[in-house]
């Protein structure tokens, strides 16, 4: 676990070490490259906005590019504890009848481990080597003297300046950080127009079944973690402003169908109380480093949850920068962050277009497509829609590393 640390003392550690990192977002990239960083010896600072006692979100299906970064920190064990495996992909139709049912373990798991694990939970693996962390921290100023970079940092209510030879920008999907180096118009932003909620439920008996029911103007996807069932139910954000309750009775009153699952998720989204809603947009920053700062995550590159890539990506990224900066001393981390980029960004870009396509798929409101989706799917396995990620599992920047799920 990390310790909550003042900033001032962070930054007087890093002082000391051959490249003074700061890494700004203590969320799946910016813990994933602490602690890299951290066993190669170096004392980053990691500074985070939200408070020690924020909500840690939702659930993931984590793909197996991240298992090469999971064995480098030695997390092995503790991430199969922490997760469940997701054997089985199930897809639903917009009447709710089950259209298919494809193995993740034949289509994915020969790359690796395929596995459900709360935000929470995989913060917790990734970071229990330990090592400190800044709560309530942000940065409001990046300036660079050629030298350095010296941020201006705010923590709580004071506002100091400090020196790095390395700023990592790691501060998420709405990332401020980005902005103290791009410009507005070198981002971009496709918006689905829709959003959704995510709530908790008991976990049921199919412990490795991830389901998605894609209807004719919403979606129901529901993913086991270790002891719990994680949901996203979402429709265009001008339906979802009825709210959860009458959302839940217009997706009941459109299915045929609703199976056990289906039911218990419809139950809980009409009881929750503002559970936490997500906008389904995603974003694209024309480039990734500028100087001796980088955009790493979803700060670089941020993904709609269509393809169930976006943290695999974040932490594979996180992977690659800490082997970049293996031995690096500050004279070289502009040059190693443009490598860096030219090596990462197309293979980010091409995961991201992935998720792109499936949005365009996904989150439609056409009974008349609904039904012809429906068909096409019967005939089509997931495993195509998942081609061109194969491809990037197929190829990974990484080390291979041990594979053999415990379940
Ligand atoms: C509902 C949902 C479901 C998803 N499902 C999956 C999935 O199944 N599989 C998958 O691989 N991916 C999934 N994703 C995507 C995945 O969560 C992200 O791609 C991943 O978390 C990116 O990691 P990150 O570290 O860049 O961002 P985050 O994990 O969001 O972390 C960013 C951190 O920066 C902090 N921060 C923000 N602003 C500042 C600031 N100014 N200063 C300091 N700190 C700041 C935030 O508080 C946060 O802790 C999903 C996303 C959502 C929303």
């Amino acid at each position: 676990m990390l310790t909550p640390t003042p900033a001032l003392i962070q930054i007087a550690t890093t002082a000391d070490d051959p490249l003074r990192i700061l890494i700004v977002g203590a969320g799946v990239a910016g813990v994933t490259i602490a602690q890299l960083l951290r066993r190669h010896g170096l004392h980053p600072t990691l500074v985070e906005r939200a408070g020690a006692d924020a909500d840690e979100g939702y659930m993931l299906a984590l793909m197996p590019m991240t298992d090469p970064v999971i064995a480098e920190l030695e997390g092995r064990d503790r991430y199969l504890a922490a997760s469940v495996a997701l054997g089985r992909y199930g897809l639903r139709a917009h009447t709710g009848r089950l259209v298919r049912e494809d193995s993740l373990a034949r289509i994915v798991g020969r790359f690796g481990d395929y596995r459900g694990i709360s935000r929470g939970q995989l913060l917790s693996v990734l970071s229990a080597d330990g090592g400190t962390v800044s709560y309530d921290t942000s940065v409001r100023r990046l300036s660079d003297s050629g030298k350095e970079t010296v941020a201006t940092l705010r923590s709580g209510n004071e506002e100091f300046e400090a020196g790095f030879d390395l700023v990592i920008a790691a501060d998420g999907i709405h990332s401020t950080t980005r902005y103290l180096v791009l410009h507005r118009d070198q981002v971009s932003v496709v918006d689905t127009g829709w959003g959704g909620w995510v709530i908790w439920l008991e976990p049921d008996a199919a412990t490795d079944l991830g389901e998605e029911l894609w209807g004719e103007d919403f979606f129901v996807g529901s993913y086991p973690v270790r002891n719990g069932l994680g949901v996203f139910v979402g429709g265009a954000r001008a339906d979802t402003e009825a709210g959860p309750t009458r959302f839940a009775a217009h997706i009941r009153t459109s299915l045929t169908t609703c199976d056990s699952r289906i039911a218990r998720i419809l139950d809980t989204l009409a009881t929750s109380r503002n559970p936490y809603y997500w906008p389904l947009t995603d974003c694209r920053a024309k480039r990734w480093s500028t100087g001796r700062v980088v955009l790493l995550g979803d700060a670089a590159a941020g993904f709609l949850p269509t393809a169930g890539i976006g943290a695999g990506m974040a932490m594979e990224s996180a992977g690659v920068l800490a082997r970049t900066l293996r031995g690096a001393t500050a004279r070289d981390v502009p040059e190693l962050l443009r490598i860096y980029e030219e090596n990462q960004r197309p293979r980010v870009e091409a995961a991201q277009d992935t998720s792109r396509r499936l949005a365009r798929l996904m989150f439609r409101q056409s009974k008349v497509f609904a039904t012809l989706r429906d068909l096409a799917m019967s005939k089509v396995s997931v495993e195509a829609a998942l081609g061109p990620i194969k491809k990037l599992l197929a190829d990974s920047p990484l080390p291979t590393a041990p594979t053999g799920s415990h379940e």
